[in-house]
């Protein structure tokens, strides 16, 4: 008994010391004089960015071939795929015979960015791009119809097909 009680005095009499001398701001001051000359990790968004790996899924895109045709075949493999349910797809046969979509919509608010629609399409057409800073204001703007993902696609050619350049090897 006597034991304990010195042991607990000891402890009492150290920790005394310490708030004292103001140890735990001494190590604290230690470890960010540690850190303060190292490389910086952090960075400024949105003036700064981190690097983005080519099979970054963010917003979606419909791509056309350099003729201006819609590579899009409306196979509807996308719409079969998609587990949330989010891509609508209406086609029509042309006169050639081909098939193309009347409409292809992509509720955005359903979507979990798995990519399954990319992967399964056969032409390279429905793919998700590198754009993360989008937002609606209300639901409806994030229901991205043909002609919205065919606009994005169009902007954006060059940094997809750079993406899917770099990413061909690996597929
Ligand atoms: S990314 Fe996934 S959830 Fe989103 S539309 Fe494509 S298949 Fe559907
Ligand atoms: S986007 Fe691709 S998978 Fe979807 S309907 Fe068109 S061709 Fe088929």
């Amino acid at each position: 008994m006597a034991a304990v009680a010195e042991e607990s005095s000891t402890f009492v009499l150290k920790d005394f010391l310490k708030s004292f001398m103001l140890w735990e701001i001494a190590k604290g001051m230690i470890l960010t004089g540690r850190y303060a000359f190292r490389r910086k990790v952090t960075l400024e968004y949105p003036e700064e960015h981190t690097p983005l790996s080519p099979r970054f899924r963010g917003l979606h895109a419909l791509r056309r071939y350099d003729n201006g045709e819609e590579r899009c075949i409306a196979c509807k493999l996308c719409e079969a795929i998609c587990p949330a349910l989010a891509i609508t797809i209406e086609s029509i046969q042309r006169e050639d015979g081909t098939r193309r979509t009347t409409r292809y919509d992509i509720d955005l608010t359903k979507c979990i960015f798995c990519g399954f629609c990319e992967e399964s399409c056969p032409t390279d057409s429905i793919v998700e791009t590198h754009i993360l800073e989008y937002h609606g204001e209300k639901r409806g703007d994030l229901y991205f119809t043909k002609e919205m993902l065919l606009a994005v696609g169009d902007r954006y050619e060059p940094e997809i097909a750079a993406a899917r350049a770099a990413d061909a090897k690996y597929r």
